[in-house]
Formats: C-alpha cells, sequence, structure tokens
C-alpha cells in the first residue's frame, strides 16, 4: 500500500498472530482453550494502589503534568533508585513515560541513526528488534545457551561487539526466559564494555521484583559504577505491582540521554497518564506486601511448571530464576509425527499442532528469537498451569519417529 512509510516496511507481522486468532477462534467455538502466553501478572493492582488513582480524579488531577513526568513522581522514583539499588539520580537524570515500552522506545528515536547496531541476548523480547528497526538502526542478537540458563556471556558480547554497536541492551530477569545476570555475570560484562566506550547500555529492569530462591536481583549502573555514564536504568511499576494497564515507566541516566528523550517525549506523547502518575507515587512510597506475596506465588507456580516439565521425555528446561516465564528445550520433539500424520519440522508447528489437538496456546521460541523452544507463562491459575501440562505430556506422548 503506497501511502505506508518505508520505515513500516521494515516491520514483519507478528509469528504469534496466526496462533493468537486461531485460539480465539477455537474459543468461539466453545473449545476449552488454556492460554498460557500472557505477559502480564494474573493479579489485580493492590487496592491502595487503585484508589490513589480515584482520589486523583477526585481531587481533579485530571490536568497535564511537566512532559517528563511528575516532580512527585520523579521523587518517589529517585528514592526508589536510591533505596533498592544505591543509584543515584536528580531529577534532570529521571524521566516518566507511558510504560516501559515508551521509554525504549524514546531512548532509541533519541540516539539511535541509520547503521547503529543495538545489540541483545538471543531469545529477546520480541519488541527490541522492530523497535530498533524503526528508529532506523539494525537489531543483532547474540544467541545464548540452555546450558547457561540462557544467561548473557561475556565472550559472546566480546565478539557481537563492532564498531557500530551503539546500544547493548541487558533484560535481567528475561523475557521470554526468566534468565537472571548475577552479579558475577554483570561485573564479567562491565570487563568487555569497558573495552568498548562506543557502547551504551540499556538495561530492561521491568522484572527486577520478580527473583526466586533468594536469587539477588543487580544492575549494571550499580555493579560497575564507572559506567554509569553510559548506562540507562529503565523500570516500571507494570510487572512489580501488577499494573500494566496504568502505563507507567521509568528511566534514570545520564542528563544529556534524559534531556533528548524529554525532547522526543514532548514532540509525541508529552506527559504518561497523569491519574496513572499518581497510582505510581502510591505504589512506589506505600507498603511494598502483595508484591511479596505475589513473588512467593509465582515461585510456588514456576515449581509446579518444573516438576510437570521434568516427567516429560524430549523437552529439557533450565529452572529459571526469574520472571514468570519457562522456555523449555523441546529439540527431543522436533521430527516427531502427530497421530493424524503431521510431521512437526519446526517449534511453531509443534505450538500450532499442540493448540489444534490439544487446546493450549503458548507461543513458540522463534517468536524470540531462538528455537526450537516454548515459551510457557506461569502468570495463571495453579488449576490452569495443571491442565496444560497434563495435555502437554498427553501430546508428547502421541508423537511418533
Ligand atoms: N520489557 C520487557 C522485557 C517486557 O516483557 C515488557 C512487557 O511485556 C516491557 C519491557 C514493557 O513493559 P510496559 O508494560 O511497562 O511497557
Amino acid at each position: 500500500m503506497s501511502v505506508l512509510s518505508h520505515r513500516l516496511a521494515k516491520i514483519a507481522p507478528s509469528a504469534t498472530i496466526e496462533m493468537s486468532a486461531r485460539a480465539a477462534t477455537l474459543k468461539a467455538t466453545g473449545a476449552d482453550v488454556v492460554t498460557l502466553s500472557a505477559g502480564e501478572p494474573d493479579f489485580d493492582t493492590p487496592a491502595h494502589i487503585a484508589q490513589a488513582g480515584i482520589s486523583a480524579i477526585e481531587q481533579g488531577h485530571t490536568r497535564y503534568t511537566q512532559p517528563d513526568g511528575l516532580p512527585a513522581l520523579k521523587e518517589a522514583v529517585s528514592a526508589k533508585f536510591a533505596r533498592e539499588n544505591g543509584l543515584s539520580y536528580g531529577h534532570e537524570n529521571l524521566i516518566i513515560c507511558a510504560g516501559g515500552k515508551h521509554v525504549l522506545f524514546n531512548a532509541f528515536m533519541a540516539s539511535v541513526n541509520t547503521g547503529d547496531e543495538v545489540l541483545f541476548a538471543a531469545p529477546y523480547w520480541v519488541s527490541y528488534p522492530d523497535m530498533v528497526r524503526l528508529c532506523g538502526g539494525t537489531p543483532i542478537a547474540i544467541p545464548t545457551r540452555a546450558a547457561e540458563g540462557y544467561r548473557l556471556m561475556a565472550a559472546d558480547l566480546e565478539a557481537a561487539i563492532t564498531a557500530r554497536s551503539k546500544w547493548l541492551v541487558l533484560n535481567s530477569p528475561s523475557n521470554p526466559s526468566g534468565a537472571v545476570l548475577t552479579h558475577a555475570d554483570l561485573e564479567a560484562l562491565a570487563d568487555v564494555l569497558r573495552r568498548h566506550p562506543q557502547v551504551w547500555v540499556l538495561c530492561d529492569d521491568i522484572y527486577e521484583h520478580l527473583t526466586y530462591e533468594g536469587t539477588e536481583f543487580a544492575t549494571l549502573a550499580q555493579v560497575a559504577p564507572d559506567l554509569a555514564d553510559r548506562v540507562l536504568t529503565m523500570n516500571g511499576v507494570s510487572k512489580s505491582y501488577a499494573m500494566t494497564g496504568w502505563r507507567i515507566g521509568y528511566a534514570g541516566g545520564p542528563s544529556a540521554l534524559i534531556a533528548a528523550m524529554r525532547k522526543v517525549q514532548m514532540q509525541s506523547t508529552s506527559n504518561p497518564c497523569t491519574i496513572s502518575q499518581y497510582a505510581a507515587i502510591a505504589a512506589l512510597d506505600g507498603p511494598q506486601d502483595a508484591m511479596g506475596q505475589n513473588k512467593a506465588l509465582f515461585e510456588a507456580r514456576r515449581n509446579r511448571v518444573m516438576r510437570h516439565l521434568a516427567q516429560i521425555d524430549g523437552i529439557s528446561c533450565p529452572k529459571a530464576q526469574g520472571a514468570f516465564y519457562l522456555y523449555p528445550d523441546i529439540s527431543g520433539l522436533i521430527g516427531k509425527c502427530t497421530p493424524s500424520g503431521k510431521r512437526l519440522n519446526t517449534d511453531q508447528e509443534f505450538a500450532m499442532a499442540f493448540l489444534e489437538e490439544q487446546h493450549v496456546a503458548l507461543v513458540f521460541g522463534s517468536a524470540f528469537g531462538l528455537s526450537p523452544n516454548l515459551r510457557i507463562s506461569y502468570a495463571a491459575s495453579e488449576s490452569q498451569l495443571d491442565t496444560a501440562c497434563t495435555r502437554l505430556a498427553q501430546f508428547c506422548a502421541s508423537l511418533t519417529e
């Protein structure tokens, strides 16, 4: 269609659309479809946070704010970074955006030129490559390995860096693998980055509060303060406080980069929703106990799904330490045939056949740049998880050579 921009031509339609459409059609026919593809907590926003939004409306906080966010919210974000991450950011180092995704987009829009490379580990969050392409850059995925729990290794980063590398995106805990970079991992990555001063680092810490078995969250600017003048630390309230629909994300970083991002935001969206900003203040400054309860529930669900997967021949899965995803490797099942005679050559074909025959919707690994795998989101009830895993076991057992 000739009215569309050249920029858009670089964006491929999502590989998961066909799956989602088929799942919706099956549901419409009355089939009992279990969906384990959610990218958001299945909990409600805690009541005191929701109430802060209601109070904001009642008190007439319904007008524009500063385009880069309310000073009172910047204060709460600054306190959060100091309290939880040992990072010191003044107001000129902070920006509030309409979700974590918006932070990333503003950062790339403000800094990426044609030909600039943006590096990230594979499997990656689906939005990274397309966002980079929209901003004129070249996405570079660095494969990771199941044996290392899909953590980005320093040697692999070193091998991927070129003179054109502009950004490295670190996402820990990771969507889709649940991998968590340890303090030692970050130190090793920092050593590489010190040798390549042209590379900036965007830390996507959106799943910070979801780490399990005592695994400690760490972020690069904290581990390597000498690199902080080229690190943008991104976070938000979406996953930590079950606030995906409120659309508040934020970032701390060097003032010149933040000023450039503010420029992009001023001429595009302007301030994020005023009411949501008041709710975000309540989230960051208020009681944190709901977060701990949700984390305990997620950990129990992760263990439950891991127990199911351990019983299935052909599937192997590192015990992910964070987020609410598992990323089982299904190479032992690729090439097998379904009872109806269909050979499953890829993880996409596997996921499609599993949906058709057992009515469970999962996302396949090729959507995240590392195959053959499946992404299981355990942001679902225990009974849904049990049903889906039982069906997966039946499906796998029915496959033949
Ligand atoms: N980063 C990652 C890795 C995510 O998985 C998501 C949401 O799925 C985001 C960023 C965006 O979060 P938000 O809802 O705050 O835009």
